[in-house]
């Protein structure tokens, strides 16, 4: 079976209805700390078949001990961790502990019960943006490691730590998959992405003020180099992410050592065109201000894709509209979020 940390969450949960509808077994470990347990009821639901949970903390070794006992593991996809970046500045011994505790906690005990295959969530957050963005997007070569904040190293570290391991052990299959922009949800609107507080990112911004949830949104800066000045992402849609999930364990399946995959769709989009995208494509307006750049920002960021559609065969099928679409139609049915 798949032991999925942190499948509560919002990649975790469409990540194991893709892996339900994949045929495969899943067993679930969080500890609810940014989810609830009624999305793996609603996974359960969509996909027509169960899964199991446990709630943990995965820093919890001993805990992990028992689990790894008494389940048949053969492979682990590792989403738990804490991802607010402007709260990692604020608290970086809570995000060191937690996002590598974790990660150190489940290789140790991988290795004891001879679990070899892990596909780790990492971010595009380990490019350094200081040799500016290459013509056809960030590689998995380019220059990593000048991250701007607590949370982007814990990432570049948990690469390292899982890297390593595969050095040492050469039995060992790990992927490092950097997401770029993950947006959108499930197109049945039962799972998506539900924030706690004022949201961080763009899109759940924009459904929130799309619902009058909050005043407007404010744009952070038209004064970057891109074709209206403000900022250019690579955004793609969760579910597509989730299938890119398979794709990566079937891979460790059939490889060992450590290999690297950008996940985004190849595309970079503004966020002046995704507020008009979402306009367009739902109907409603989205009031915006535009305000001052928002302090670590790179004005590009998308990526290379070529690895992951020549080793993996992953290639994102949803675009902008469909994003936003679904984005919109969670936010409709859950008003108050999946709680
Ligand atoms: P999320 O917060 O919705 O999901 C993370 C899940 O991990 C939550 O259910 C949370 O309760 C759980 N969790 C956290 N610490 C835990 C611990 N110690 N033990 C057990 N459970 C724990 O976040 P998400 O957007 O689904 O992201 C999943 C992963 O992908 C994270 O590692 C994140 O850093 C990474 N990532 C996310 C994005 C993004 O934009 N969403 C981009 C790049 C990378
Ligand atoms: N952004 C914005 N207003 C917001 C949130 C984000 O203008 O309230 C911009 C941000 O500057 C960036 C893009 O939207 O250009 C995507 O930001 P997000 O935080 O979603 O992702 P990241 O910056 O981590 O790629």
């Amino acid at each position: 079976m798949v032991f999925v940390t942190g499948g509560a969450g919002f990649i975790g949960s469409h990540t194991c209805l893709e892996l339900l509808k994949a045929g495969r077994e899943v067993l679930v470990a969080d500890n609810l700390c940014n989810s609830h347990a009624s999305s793996l009821e609603r996974v359960e639901r969509l996909a027509g078949k169960r899964l199991s949970f446990v709630r943990v903390d995965v820093c919890d070794r001993e805990a992990l001990e028992k689990i790894f006992s008494e389940y048949d593991i053969d492979s682990v996809i590792h989403f738990a961790g804490l991802k607010a970046v402007g709260e990692s500045v604020g608290s970086p011994v809570e995000y060191f502990s937690n996002n590598l505790g974790s990660t150190l906690s489940l290789c140790s005990v991988m290795r004891a019960h001879g679990v070899n295959r892990i596909v780790f969530s990492s971010s595009a957050t380990v490019y350094s943006g200081s040799f500016g963005v290459p013509s056809g997007g960030f590689s998995e070569s380019s220059p990593t490691g000048e991250c701007t904040n607590p949370y982007g190293w814990t990432k570049f570290m948990s690469e390292k730590i899982l890297s390593s391991v595969c050095v040492a052990n050469p039995d060992f299959s790990a992927v490092l998959l950097r997401y770029f922009n993950p947006i959108g949800a499930d197109p049945s609107g039962e799972i998506g992405e539900d924030p706690e507080g004022v949201p961080n990112n763009l899109m759940p911004y924009i459904t929130q003020v799309a619902s009058g949830v909050r005043e407007r949104l404010t744009i952070f800066g038209n004064d970057y180099d891109t074709p209206d000045g403000t900022g250019v992402r690579d955004y793609i849609h969760v579910s597509d992410l989730a299938r890119a999930h398979i794709k990566a364990l079937e891979f460790v399946e059939k490889n060992t050592g450590c290999e690297v995959f950008n996940i985004g769709t190849g595309r970079g989009t503004s966020v002046l065109e995704l507020v008009r995208s979402f306009e367009e494509v739902n109907g409603v307006a989205v009031p915006y201000v535009v305000g001052a750049r928002r302090p670590g920002d790179l004005g590009t960021v998308f990526a290379n894709v070529s690895k992951a559609e020549r080793l993996l065969g992953f290639r994102a099928e949803f675009g902008i509209r469909d994003m936003c679409r679904d984005a919109w139609n969670f936010q409709k049915r859950n008003p108050h979020g999946i709680k």
